[in-house]
C-alpha cells in the first residue's frame, strides 16, 4: 500500500524527454535515433557513473530483447549499437 501511494507521487517522465526505446524498431522516443541515441548514452554514463557493471546489464539485457526484435540486424551491429560503445574505465 504505502509503495502504491508512493507511486503516485512520482512524476512519470514523458517517453520524448526520456529517451527511451520504441519497440520493435528500437529508435529513441525522443529524438528518432537508433536507441541508445547519444543523449541517452551520455546520461546513463552519469546515472550508471558509480557502477559501470551494472550499465552493462543493463544494456545486455536491452540488447536480448532487441536481439528478438530486430532479428534481420547483424548480431554485431546489435552488439556494437548496445554495448560496443562502452569504454572500460
Ligand atoms: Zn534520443
Amino acid at each position: 500500500m504505502l509503495a502504491r501511494l508512493d507511486a503516485v507521487r512520482v512524476r512519470p517522465v514523458a517517453a520524448a524527454a526520456a529517451h527511451v526505446p520504441v519497440r520493435p524498431g528500437w529508435q529513441c522516443a525522443g529524438c528518432g535515433e537508433p536507441w541508445p541515441c547519444q543523449v541517452r548514452r551520455d546520461r546513463l554514463l552519469s546515472e550508471y557513473a558509480q557502477n559501470r557493471a551494472a550499465l552493462g546489464v543493463y544494456l545486455g539485457l536491452h540488447l536480448a530483447d532487441a536481439s528478438s526484435d530486430l532479428r534481420r540486424e547483424p548480431a554485431g551491429d546489435l552488439y556494437a549499437r548496445f554495448l560496443g560503445w562502452l569504454r572500460p574505465t
